[in-house]
């Protein structure tokens, strides 16, 4: 396979790691329409090995985390939000760049890239100047082969808490689904000093993980009677939060019927593009809020730096969700995480 020729704006990435994330195993099942061959991975960091002709706020060495890509122009990344960027499909869906060419071609034709603007399984991966966030060195303690979730999965759960829902010290929150991105909200609002600060999720393994991060309360839906009543005798009048990870329309009702009146429920797990469910008007009612999050709506250059220093701080230990499995046994690291047995596979190269 060949990599490039660059456009002006792009850099070569050689990998030191890459998260396997729900996302690369909901489009390789055909949930998002790929044009094929296609690369995939989308939480890969790094040290840039190349650059193009234009790129000046890079240089050849420097160690990177690559999030999902934004125009960098349009309204929406100019006022902060680069996660609802008008060209994000364009930049980050459709396996080309958006001018219809590839990143990459074998034997001659086109190999379809640019997968949230990387395409990181692999030893090197294109991406652009605007998704690359250049992170402290190794020499700081920082493993960089284990940095690359945070531009998705650990960004999408710490954003949803630091930038959406913004609770103050004291204030209450439960999170529905305690894999990457709810554990990762559940570690900001730790950060943030939400109490009582509750976890569901039916996995024990993740309701220790969950204990271990800041839950002063985990629960097991599967367990008790009514998971609405269950959550009322934790937080009293119901939770100020509620952050759903799962997206199903059960879990979407549970995590609104929590809420005190008023409340904000955010709702980031992604079943399918289309994902009919059914509420109960009566639940959003008295000034409660639904809002949906994508990517946390953060900015990847403000909130990445961020969790690193938090992690340096030891109040964002990430790495206690992270398993390496060497990039071969790529497979193997799938199935362990559907499994249910590790939060979060991280694939890492030689
Ligand atoms: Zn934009
Ligand atoms: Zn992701």
């Amino acid at each position: 396979m060949e990599l490039g020729p660059l456009a002006a704006d792009e850099i070569i990435v050689r990998m030191a790691g890459v998260g396997v994330c729900h996302t690369d195993w909901t489009a390789a099942a055909g949930t998002v329409p790929l044009p094929t061959p296609f690369v995939l991975g989308h939480e890969g960091a790094g040290t840039v090995t190349a650059l193009g002709s234009q790129v000046s706020t890079l240089a050849l060495g420097d160690q990177v985390v690559l999030s999902f890509d934004a125009c960098r122009s349009c309204p929406q990344c100019a006022a902060g939000h680069p996660a609802y960027c008008v060209l994000s499909a364009a930049l980050n869906y459709t396996g080309t760049r958006p001018d219809g060419t590839t990143t990459m071609t074998r034997e001659g034709g086109p190999v379809h890239g640019s997968w949230f603007g990387q395409s990181s399984f692999a030893t090197h991966a294109v991406a652009s100047v605007r998704n690359a966030v250049r992170v402290p060195a190794a020499a700081d303690g920082l493993p960089l082969d284990i940095l690359g979730p945070l531009g998705c999965g650990l960004l999408t759960g710490a954003g949803t808490v630091f930038r959406v829902l913004r609770p103050r010290a004291g204030q209450s929150i439960v999170v529905f689904g305690l894999g990457t991105v709810g554990l990762s909200a559940v570690m900001a609002a730790a950060v943030a000093g939400c109490d009582p600060l509750v976890g569901v999720d039916p996995n024990p393994l993740r309701r220790r993980m969950a204990d271990a991060l800041g839950c002063t309360h985990t629960l097991d839906p599967a367990a008790v009677e009514d998971v609405g009543w269950s959550l009322a005798a934790i937080t009293g009048q119901g939770a100020d939060f509620t952050v759903d990870t799962v997206g199903s329309g059960t879990v979407v009702r549970q995590a609104l019927e929590a809420l005190r009146t008023p409340g904000s429920c955010a709702t980031l797990g992604l079943q399918a593009l289309e994902n009919d469910i059914t509420i109960d008007q009566g639940h959003l009612l008295m000034g409660r809020t639904l809002t949906g999050v994508i990517e946390g709506d953060a900015e990847p250059r403000v909130l990445i730096p961020h969790l690193t220093e938090l992690w340096r701080q030891g109040r964002f230990p990430f790495e206690r969700l992270i398993e390496r499995f060497p990039f071969h046994r790529v497979q193997d690291a799938m199935d362990a995480a559907r499994a249910g047995r590790v939060v979060k596979p991280v694939l890492v190269f030689d």
